[in-house]
């Protein structure tokens, strides 16, 4: 089976399911003892709060103080007097248990909630209905799920996993996970990459295959699970796991070095990250500056677009976490695959060449300048790079300059301080665009090049197709050309250029890049010391003497076959450890 990687890493371990909440079907609507049903609801109500209290110390203890607040709101809404004293009336005037007159208040707040015309009282519908099914969990006697007493090396497989779940979560027991819901910009995806469990989601009909105790293995970097599998194929995958781990304790010693060529050319490498729960694998993986900071995940995981205040408070986080660290923020790039909840788009015949990225922020307008507002406020103080995904042409650009000022002239009559020495930068994915980095040039101070969806539209091939994934090929020598074009005229015009796409740390690949020009490679935290370990050992001279041999070939295999002769030359390429290249490593 294969579903979509979001925190890379393997596992093999023995299935630890989470169960579903049952349902009231088999609880008794009346009770005649009301007494004891308000007790029992009080006892619910407790348990819950301690819970909550359990958890918000936690994100306290290790310094995630958002997270903490979701959770502190949470405990206050389980206290609220208001679904207490009328659950308190049902169970009393109409004899209902304690369950079902649980239900009814909870249901009648959030029906109350989803028709409410403002959009962020609306949203809390979704926390009353998370919170009720903790204290009917409670009532009805179910323990909930102990995280606690799972065996060591388990590896967890639900059809979700709720954020106070993954809070409950002890690292040390859970070897990986596997949802049946969910992607890359999940909250049990960022909470797992920061945790470093390997986990695969969007794994559908997993839980009708698997039993508590089968032994899977889970290849959490292209995506692969394998249920009880031979003995034979256990062996080899354990034998990968464990090269792995060696490799990676092994590349400790690149921690503090710099990243530059034999023959001194440097390069920066930058973190992709997601949020503040991201910094502090990339603070472990010593990255010196974040490549790309996906804000999508601020309005993906809140299913309502947050205001310019919260989003404020979330990328000023971000930035004095990171302290001197230069943090290239990117603004909201939504269509294509992802959505917005709060936002509705008419349906496209083809999202990924529709309303997406700058094109949809240009449209939704005071959704643009709300984020470009909570940017240029919070980076005060901070080394900031503004990026803009999804450029096709320089009108786009020069739009973007124009809100920029709009933005802060507002900021300046409503006496907002704002930075005025950021850089500002585009995503060069789209093919109109990569032909025209000379004259994009002119108007910014940086290019990052989103292999990922480069690659998708230079070979016209569908990133989330599998019928037509082998065409997705970054050795297609026609896409190579474009990245030469791309990194060969910002080189000329001395524009700092930087990937932030999943090629960004191919072993077959980044030779290529450096001799091409590149200044900058931005990746998952993860593999930042095997890209430094890979820059420290080339010599940039033999790099572009690479990139010659490479552009007069005519295949995709022989570019292949003559990268990987390369790299073995200059050391010990492993193509059992090289991450897919087609967007399944990149997070
Ligand atoms: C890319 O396209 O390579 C990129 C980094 O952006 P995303 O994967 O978020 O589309
Ligand atoms: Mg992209």
């Amino acid at each position: 089976m294969k579903a979509i990687a979001v925190s890379p890493g393997l596992a093999i371990g023995r299935v630890q399911k989470i169960p579903e909440q049952v349902g009231l079907d088999h609880v008794a609507r009346e009770a005649s003892q009301s007494d004891v049903e308000i007790e029992k609801l009080e006892v619910a109500v407790h348990k819950s709060l301690e819970e909550m209290k359990e958890i918000v110390a936690r994100f306290e203890d290790s310094g995630q103080t958002d997270q903490a607040e979701i959770f502190e709101a949470h405990a206050m809404m389980i206290e609220d007097p208001e679904v207490i004293d009328k659950t308190v009336l049902l169970i009393r005037e109409h004899k209902l248990s304690a369950a079902w007159a649980y239900k009814d208040t909870s249901e009648e707040y959030v029906r109350m909630l989803g028709g409410l015309e403002d959009e962020y009282l609306r949203e809390r519908a979704t926390d009353v209905r998370d919170i009720a099914s903790r204290v009917l969990g409670h009532l009805l006697g179910h323990q909930g799920f102990d995280f606690k007493s799972i065996p060591e090396g388990s590896i967890l497989v639900a059809e979700d996993i709720t954020p106070s779940q993954m809070a409950m979560l002890d690292s040390k027991l859970v070897c990986g996970i596997v949802t049946e819901m969910g992607g890359k910009t999940s909250h049990t995806a960022i909470i797992a990459r920061a945790l470093e469990i390997p986990a695969i989601a969007g794994a559908r009909g997993i839980l009708n295959q698997v039993k508590d105790g089968s032994l899977i293995l889970i290849d959490a970097m292209s995506g692969e699970i394998e249920i009880e599998p031979s003995s034979e194929r256990r062996e080899r995958f354990e034998k990968k796991r464990d090269e792995l781990s060696k490799a990676k304790k092994d590349l400790q010693q690149f921690k503090n070095m710099k990243s530059e060529t034999k023959d001194k050319r440097a390069i920066r490498l930058g973190a992709n990250i997601g949020g503040p729960l991201d910094i502090s694998s990339l603070i472990e993986n010593d990255a010196e500056a974040v490549g790309l900071y996906r804000t999508e995940f601020v309005f993906l995981n809140q299913n309502r677009i947050p205001t310019s205040e919260e989003q404020y408070k979330i990328y000023r986080k971000v930035f004095e976490d990171l302290g001197t660290k230069h943090c290239i923020i990117r603004t909201l790039d939504i269509g294509g695959d992802k959505k917005l909840e709060g936002l509705s788009v008419a349906t496209e015949m083809n999202p990924f060449l529709g309303l997406r990225g700058v094109r949809l922020c240009l449209e939704e307008k005071a959704i643009f300048k709300d984020q470009l507002k909570s940017i240029l406020r919070a980076a005060v103080g901070h080394s900031v790079g503004i990026m803009v995904p999804m450029i096709s042409n320089i009108e786009e650009i020069l739009q973007t300059k124009a809100i920029l000022e709009e933005c802060k002239k507002e900021l300046e009559k409503d006496k907002l301080q704002f930075s005025k020495d950021y850089e500002f930068g585009v995503m060069i994915e789209v093919p109109s665009a990569a032909m025209i980095v000379d004259l994009i040039a002119r108007h910014v101070d940086f290019i990052s090049i989103g292999t990922n969806d480069l690659t998708q539209y230079v070979c016209a091939v569908d990133r989330l197709n599998d019928k037509v994934e082998a065409l997705y090929d970054p050795f297609n020598p026609g896409f190579l050309r474009v990245m030469n074009q791309v990194l060969g005229s910002a080189f000329k015009a001395k524009l700092h250029s930087g990937i932030c796409g999943s090629l960004a740390h191919s072993e077959l690949l980044v030779p290529l890049f450096i001799g091409m020009g590149v200044d900058e490679l931005s990746m998952t935290s993860q593999h930042i010391l095997s890209t430094r370990k890979l820059l420290r050992g080339l010599s940039y001279e033999e790099c572009r003497v690479l990139v010659s041999e490479v552009l007069s070939l005519e295949t995709s295999a022989e570019i292949k076959s003559h990268l990987a002769q390369f790299s073995s030359r200059i050391g010990k390429y492993n193509p059992k450890l090289e991450v897919t290249a087609a967007g399944g490593g990149e997070y």
